[in-house]
């Protein structure tokens, strides 16, 4: 057998293998699901900002090559700590109208708002921070290659953390938690605590997109840092 081909196989066993592990973290042996954040837009409905756009069949090559850590830190040696997460791209959520679901929900175990580092997955600058009622305080980032990580529920930012400034692949962003689904900034509560990921581009017409994050996360999660 070639190399090349036993690594593949090798990372494919480990990645099976980690989604087993982390679905079993959970205590009630499942991946749970819950309702809220989406599309980081502004107030008109208009996307937050469009450089040249991406042709659809170009972005995954855009995404694998930017995409550099999980955004949760993990520990074979920390063994109640747990995050899982189970392709839910486009389930029904009904908060602020029915809609697709626009991301994958990390879940965490145990469920406490503030105890998980949140990392940048990739390079890039803080285009967005603050409330919106689907995803609570959020972060987004957009990259080199003009695409948007948005991360939503977070119950806390890391020091610094303002639009404009330049961040680094596995920095900290801030901490996870259980913010959003109202418009009373800092509601808490409303689902178990969770970090919501979504990833948007803009296509070549200046239509955002939004991609499913899911096998991107599925990838990321043999790249975590020990802790
Ligand atoms: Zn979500």
């Amino acid at each position: 057998m070639k190399k090349i081909t036993r690594l593949f196989l090798l990372l494919l066993a480990l990645a099976s293998l980690n989604v087993m592990l982390c679905d079993r973290m959970l205590t009630d042996g499942t991946v749970n699901s819950v309702h809220e954040g989406n599309a980081d837009r502004t107030p008109d409905g208009s996307k937050a900002t469009y450089k040249s756009g991406i042709a659809p069949q170009k972005i995954d090559a855009v995404i694998r090559k930017e995409l550099q850590i999980f955004p949760i830190p993990l520990s074979k040696y920390h063994t109640g700590y747990g995050a899982a997460f189970e392709d839910s791209w486009m389930n029904t959520r009904t908060f602020g109208g029915d809609r697709g679901h626009e991301g994958t929900d990390i879940m965490l175990e145990p469920n406490t708002r503030g105890l998980f580092p949140v990392l940048s997955m990739t390079d890039g600058t803080v285009e967005k921070k603050g409330w919106l009622p689907q995803g609570g305080y959020r972060i987004g980032i957009r990259s080199a290659g003009d695409i948007y990580y948005y991360y939503a529920h977070l119950s806390d930012y890391a020091d610094g953390m303002e639009p404009g400034v330049t961040v680094s692949a596995g920095q900290l962003l801030g901490f996870a938690g259980d913010s959003g689904y109202s418009n009373i900034e800092g509601t808490v509560g409303k689902f178990p605590v969770h970090l919501h990921v979504g990833i948007y581009y803009d296509d070549e017409n200046g239509i955002e997109t939004s991609v499913n994050p899911y096998p991107y996360l599925l990838f990321l999660k043999q790249v975590t840092i020990d802790f």
